[in-house]
């Protein structure tokens, strides 16, 4: 199938990678000249384990080209699959303004009939208002499909090579073939629904998944007021087939692009029918405030944070990814710092993208996590590199000032830390001192 994806971003750029490797052909469409010039070079945008591989492999392979020339690309191909970013404005509600610049530029271009998939993550309706303003500009036959991604940035080829399930949310009969042909290599659990439903099954997931990181960190808040392990009581609950084991992994709560904007845009699209979501608004007060956690922990033992240097590890909002939209990193620096603390941080890969988006006098960006860690009075840990799980414990402690050890994401064991003389705090498991 020749296919456009417009908007080469974590999702589109790997979507469209994907589609590439399974034989379709595809080019993929930007308006940042930056991001296409860098891979038109060769080079990758983004941080994705074994991304830029498999783009060297289909590029060689004539399946995969890059262009800002969106009317030539749209007017060259019968599927378009619209990837384009909606972020959240100040109130909460999704952004669609990029969605529907797209999505009129595409029906400026249209030379026939077209497929046009929306793969952004969009309010119940979007796909329909879509629909209308592509026909404002085009006299020609089209489709819409909604089509949402469920992709995990940092896992997000397997993720698409392999997926749970595809949604394919149609209101037509015509578009179902060409796009269960598309989808058969990648998966057998195909959904096909109405376009709304696939809209919401977006939403709903993620709120689901939402609400099962606040709920474990809550269990995790009682476990140490308790004396008991939350990790033990996640292994426990996870046997439980009803349950299951993901999603239970207590820290210092969700972050990225997806899971805040999403149930930030699910409390607007409730209230917007008069429904107030209560569970899911405690959902995002609960993880608004989970990381605040590594403020007081620090607190309890350094009491006033004013000229104390605190070293981080890890600013990416999760492992493999260089992405730091809405990590909790953020919001902890900026607390530190507000408290008069110095701060050294490190990140084996999302450095340069955190630093685009904080920069301090008392703000130190290292270039190891030895560098970050010297001569602090604590080390707290954000972000689960698998690099700061296998540092020795015993050389840490030599490194810092001050033994305190605050582990937002329970990396390290009781073996780990008995040679040592750490005072330890983790997430719900018995602190160690
Ligand atoms: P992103 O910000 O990384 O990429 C969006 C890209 O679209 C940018 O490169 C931007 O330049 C481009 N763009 C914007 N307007 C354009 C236009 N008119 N023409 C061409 N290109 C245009 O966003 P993302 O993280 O890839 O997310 C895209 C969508 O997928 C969002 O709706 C998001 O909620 C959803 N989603 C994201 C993830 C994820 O893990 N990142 C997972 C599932 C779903």
């Amino acid at each position: 199938m020749k296919i456009a994806v417009i908007g080469t971003g974590y999702v589109g750029l790997v979507s469209g990678v994907c589609f590439a490797e399974i034989g379709n052909e595809v080019i993929c469409v930007d308006k940042a000249e930056d991001k296409i010039v860098c891979l038109q070079n060769g080079k990758v945008p983004i941080y994705e384990p074994g991304l830029k591989e498999m783009i060297h492999k289909n590029v060689t392979g004539g399946r995969l080209a890059f262009t800002t020339d969106l009317p030539t690309a749209v007017a060259a191909t019968e599927l378009i699959i619209l990837a384009v970013g909606t972020p959240s404005l100040p109130d909460g509600q999704a952004d669609l303004s990029y969605l529907i610049a797209a999505a009129e530029e595409i029906g400026r271009a249209m030379n026939g009939y077209k497929i046009i998939a929306i793969k952004s993550t969009v309010p119940v309706g979007t796909n329909e208002k879509i629909r209308s303003l592509i026909q404002m500009h085009t006299i020609y036959p089209f489709d819409i499909a909604s089509i949402p991604e469920f992709l995990r940035e940092g896992s997000a080829i397997s993720d698409t090579l392999n997926p749970d399930r595809i949604i394919i949310g149609v209101d037509h009969e015509e578009p179902i073939a060409e796009l269960l042909e598309l989808h058969r290599p990648l998966t057998d659990q195909i959904l096909v629904t109405d376009i709304r439903s696939a809209e919401m099954i977006k939403y709903a997931s993620n709120a689901f998944l939402a609400t099962k990181i606040s709920f474990i960190n809550e269990i995790a808040n009682i476990c140490e007021k308790v004396g008991a392990d939350v990790s033990q009581v996640a292994t426990g609950m996870g046997y439980d087939k009803r349950i299951g084991p993901s999603f239970l992994r207590a820290g210092i709560g969700y972050g990225g692009s997806c899971f805040p904007k999403d149930t930030e845009a699910l409390i607007q699209i409730a209230g917007n029918v008069d429904y107030e979501f209560k569970l899911l608004k405690s959902v995002v007060e609960v993880n608004r405030d989970q990381r605040f956690n590594i403020i007081r922990k620090l607190e309890l033992e350094l009491s006033d944070l004013k000229g104390k240097t605190i070293a981080i590890w890890g600013l990416a909002f999760k492992p493999e990814t260089d992405d730091v939209r809405d990590s909790p990193a953020i919001e902890i620096i900026q607390t530190l710092l507000s408290r008069g603390a110095q701060v050294k941080a490190y990140d084996p890969v999302a450095q340069d993208n955190f630093r685009r988006q904080l920069t301090h006098s008392s703000l130190t960006y290292c270039s190891t996590a030895e560098d970050a860690a010297a001569h602090a009075d604590a080390l707290c840990l954000l972000t689960e590199w698998k690099e700061f799980r296998e540092m020795s414990l015993t050389r840490l402690e030599t490194l810092l000032r001050n033994p305190l050890l605050i582990d937002g994401r329970n990396q390290f064991s009781e073996e780990q830390l008995a040679s040592t003389s750490f005072i330890y705090y983790s997430v719900g498991r018995p602190n160690l001192s």
